[in-house]
């Protein structure tokens, strides 16, 4: 049986996707559901060819070229040469801010789900760690966006998280208001962290567990995970970085503050795959995540930020508290044991997944109630059901990657956005469908509750919202 999907957005001139790995695999099928374009003016960017044959079935250009510094704007400017289309960066090594300000110049619009620099950033490089945070990265790509108001939409950092969770934390606000007896219809940036201050958040991890396991058991030496083991490394070895609330009384050890910018941030001077902090998912209740850093991090408390003149009133503490899969934990533990990248990758597909999913929401904490989880409990037997080439975590990715480009698609000219800027109840209708299950559980636990056994450990007992409670190590 054939099925129809509905058609939401049409793209006008050429659609050009760089990266055909875990997930522009999946968002391309999602594209041919849901997007009308035209197929003669496709083309996708991939050096290695690995999944050619899926673009030559569907009868699709594939460019086998990988982009450098000297090439990028040549094959690119080849690609666009109406001053109109979209380009959906789904790569790694390929420099996000040139690839924007590019798409600026060319009049095409653009999405991307993290800032990616070109190679040599991540690792081998000379700069102080304070540089190789993200907080340098995004600011660069604001001030870039404040370059071109009202410019082809540019769409920074719009996966599952950055992206649809900026979206879901939209939706909790809103929830949590109706439960606690909270009128609230925010309609501007300054209304919704009014809102979230007046609710009394202190902080949101974005805290996500990942079950799925594969039948058969990693070899060691092998970095197992459900997506890009490139992209998880990258930012894993960056320092540990988190957005940092006005509540919060003193720096954990070795954090540190920027010394530019609003401040919204600060960073901790150790790999953010190796710093653990306590967190809450549904499921499994307590747990650790690693405060592994990205671009939600820094954009969900600067969006929340109430400000009286330039002095911050209110901001809430938020950092990405991330349980990978079982198989990347062990390849975590691996490569920090051996002080060694490694040398063989492998991702799970939707195929060797026997069991397990992804529980991905906002863990709103420090309110009236307590700590509230919200967001999408997916199998990854359901994301089979629902599209091909992908298991759970691709799934919440590339539907996300989908609502932007159909958001991008009704608002041309919007500039340089990201997630929390744009409309979260839109997105979320576009993506829902491929969320699984969307569930609001409230806890009463705190992470100065449970302990085997009692250790010396940095706690501050008057509040228990503080970071330096969750802060495991
Ligand atoms: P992947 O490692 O499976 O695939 C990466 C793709 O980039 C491959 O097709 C590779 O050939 C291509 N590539 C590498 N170098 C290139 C170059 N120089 N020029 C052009 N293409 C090049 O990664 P993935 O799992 O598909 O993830 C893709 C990106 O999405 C990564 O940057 C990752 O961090 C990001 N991501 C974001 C989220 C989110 O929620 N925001 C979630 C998952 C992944």
């Amino acid at each position: 049986m054939t099925m129809s999907y509905e058609v939401h957005a049409r793209i006008d001139g050429p659609l050009v996707m760089i990266g055909f790995g875990s997930i522009g695999r999946g968002v391309l099928p999602l594209i041919e559901r849901h997007i009308a374009f035209d197929r003669d003016a496709f083309t996708m960017i991939e050096p290695s060819g690995e999944f050619a044959g899926l673009l030559a079935e569907r009868g699709l250009r594939h460019l086998q070229v990988a982009l450098v510094p000297d090439n990028y704007v040549d094959v690119l400017t080849g690609l666009f040469p109406d001053g109109k289309g979209m380009l959906v960066n789904l790569s790694v090594d390929v420099d996000s801010i040139e690839v924007m300000l590019l798409c600026q110049k060319l009049g095409v619009q653009y999405i991307d789900t993290v800032v990616e620099p070109w190679p040599g950033f991540y690792f081998g490089s000379t700069l102080p760690n304070a540089e190789r945070t993200n907080y340098p990265l995004r600011e660069k790509v604001r001030a870039l966006g404040r370059q071109f108001p009202g410019g082809p939409t540019a769409v920074s950092c719009c996966g599952a998280n950055p992206g649809m969770i900026s979206w879901l934390l939209k939706e909790a606000l809103l929830r949590l208001a109706a439960d606690t007896g909270v009128a609230a219809a925010p309609s501007s940036r300054e209304a919704w962290a009014r809102l979230s201050m007046e609710l009394g958040v202190k902080g949101v991890h974005v805290a996500e567990r990942d079950t799925q396991v594969s039948e058969r058991a990693r070899p060691p030496g092998v970095f197992v995970n459900t997506w890009s083991v490139d992209g998880l490394l990258s930012e894993g070895y960056q320092p540990a970085e988190l957005g940092w609330g006005t509540h919060e009384r003193r720096l954990p050890r070795d954090g540190h503050a920027f010394d530019f910018g609003a401040g919204y941030a600060i960073w901790i001077d150790r790999p953010g795959a190796d710093t653990r902090v306590r967190s809450w998912c549904p499921g499994v209740g307590p747990q650790f995540g690693f405060v592994v850093t990205h671009n939600e991090a820094l954009s969900i408390p600067d969006y929340y930020t109430v400000w009286d003149g330039d002095r911050p009133v209110y901001r809430p503490t938020c950092h990405y508290a991330y349980h990978p899969c079982a198989d990347a934990i062990l390849s975590l533990h691996e490569i920090n044991g051996a002080g060694m990248l490694p040398e063989k990758k492998h991702i799970l597909t939707e195929g060797e997944i026997v069991a397990g999913g992804d529980d991905l929401g906002v863990l709103l904490y420090g309110h009236a109630k307590g700590a509230m989880w919200y967001g999408s409990r997916l199998s990854c037997a359901e994301a089979r059901e629902l599209a091909p080439y992908q298991n759970a975590t691709g799934m919440q990715v590339t539907s996300a990657v989908l609502a932007a480009i159909v958001w991008v698609a009704e608002n041309p000219r919007a500039g340089f956005v990201e997630a929390d800027e744009m409309d979260h109840a839109r997105c979320l209708a576009v993506q829902r469908p491929y969320l699984g299950s969307i569930e609001c559980h409230y806890t009463d636990w705190t992470p100065l509750d449970h302990r085997i056994n009692r250790f010396a450990e940095d706690r501050d007992e008057s509040d228990p919202w503080q970071f330096v409670n969750f802060l495991a190590d």
